[in-house]
């Protein structure tokens, strides 16, 4: 790199952040592209945000390629569609964000796994034009939030791991990156049924790690269901390993309630749920409506409740092939909350009467409430992952 080349890189990288760039090049080619290419790592995982500055050529849709040196795999990406074959890696964009101008810039992000050293790809080409010599990569957070690169639909913000916390996880996040009110990045909001008064926003004013969390307000009746949700694509098919933080306002009631929904493409795409009912934690499986444990007073004695005021360690484990279940509160299982493949009465008896081999695809954390009943919860440092995380 020539020093005007890496003076302009320089330029292009730190302006890249705040609007537009036309980049008042000389006379001699201005270059197709520059990519600045930020890395959030942790032991055995990574976000990338990657900020691409144009050239002077306007684009209705554009494709970023590159190859990474290492053992690094894609699991999830946002504001492009992001496909690897071996270590060459397509990123397209999406039908929001394709039209670029001259000098404009887009961003996107991904989420991937790798092993020993996560370099910085040096081959970026756009539209099939390489970008030349990379902007300086950088490893290090911005200090001040970017504004102008995020899309102007559907998210405005990205999401990114801890760098603690995280061991073994495929998909960690402690909510600090959200810049909106709104969760983005990987994370979409939703209600299941309908539209109603629940609501799911990042908060500033409670956390279980730095300063955010994502607080859901959740009403009673069928249309204030409001979830957290993500994609689960990219954990594979063994065991699948989840922890999240959650502090939540009212004592788990007698009437049914959950916080956690994971779909079930083995069962017909119904929810597997985790909740409460009778003032204790349960898990429900929507098709057939089984708990677990069984809800006679023996049963619900094998499981515990859920301290309000105050953040607790939720951990899950599902082993689809295995047909079993695990849970976790504050690292001690939870007896009334296992199932383990020999049918056991109060606990699993009712869950095994049928076969059972969910396969998971998603992961929504929120309300749900079938009796009326309302709660406020905050949840924070999700990980999702195929070992036991911890908390
Ligand atoms: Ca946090």
């Amino acid at each position: 790199m020539n020093r005007f080349a890496g003076a302009l890189a320089a330029l292009c990288l730190a302006a890249a952040g705040t609007t537009a760039v036309v980049v008042a090049g000389p006379a001699a080619a201005a270059p197709a592209c520059s990519v600045a290419y930020r890395v959030n790592q942790w032991q055995t995982g990574y976000t990338a945000d990657i900020a691409v500055t144009n050239g002077a050529t306007a684009l209705s849709s554009w494709t970023l390629t590159w190859h990474y040196a290492g053992n690094q795999s894609v699991t999830s990406a946002w504001n492009a569609t992001v496909r690897q074959s071996g270590t060459a890696v397509t990123a397209e964009s999406l039908p929001y964000n394709g039209s670029v101008p001259a000098g404009g810039s887009i961003s996107f992000g991904l989420q991937g796994t790798y092993s020993g050293t996560n370099a910085t790809p040096t081959d970026f080409a756009l539209n099939g034009v390489p970008c030349g010599d990379p902007a300086p990569p950088t490893s290090t957070t911005p200090t001040t939030p970017t504004t102008a690169t995020t899309p102007t639909s559907p998210t405005t913000t990205t999401s990114g791991p801890p760098p603690a916390g995280c061991a073994g996880a495929t998909i960690c996040d402690d909510f600090e990156q959200q810049t909106g009110s709104t969760p983005g990045g990987r994370w979409t909001v939703g209600a299941a049924n309908c539209t109603g008064t629940g609501t799911v926003a990042v908060d500033g004013t409670v956390a279980h790690s730095g300063s955010r969390s994502v607080k859901v307000t959740g009403q009673g009746g069928y249309c204030n269901h409001a979830f957290l949700g993500t994609s689960l694509s990219g954990l594979g098919s063994g065991p699948l390993f989840g922890r999240f933080w959650v502090r939540h306002t009212t004592a788990l009631p007698t009437g049914h309630v959950a916080f956690m929904a994971l779909r079930d493409t083995a069962d017909g795409g119904r929810d597997l749920r985790a909740g409460g009912q009778n003032r204790a934690l349960q898990w429900n499986r929507e098709s057939d409506d089984a708990t677990l444990p069984a809800q006679s007073p023996a049963g619900v004695a094998q499981s515990v409740p859920l301290a309000t005021g105050t953040w607790s360690c939720f951990e899950f484990e599902v082993d689809g092939a295995a047909g079993q279940l695990r849970t976790w509160l504050n690292s001690a299982e939870v007896p009334g909350l296992v199932v383990d493949g020999v049918p056991t009465p109060d606990i699993d008896q009712q869950w095994l009467a049928r076969a059972w081999h969910p396969a998971l695809t998603d992961l929504r954390l929120g309300w749900e409430s079938y009796a009326g009943d309302a709660d406020t919860l905050w949840y924070d440092d999700v990980a999702v992952g195929s070992s036991r995380i911890g908390c």
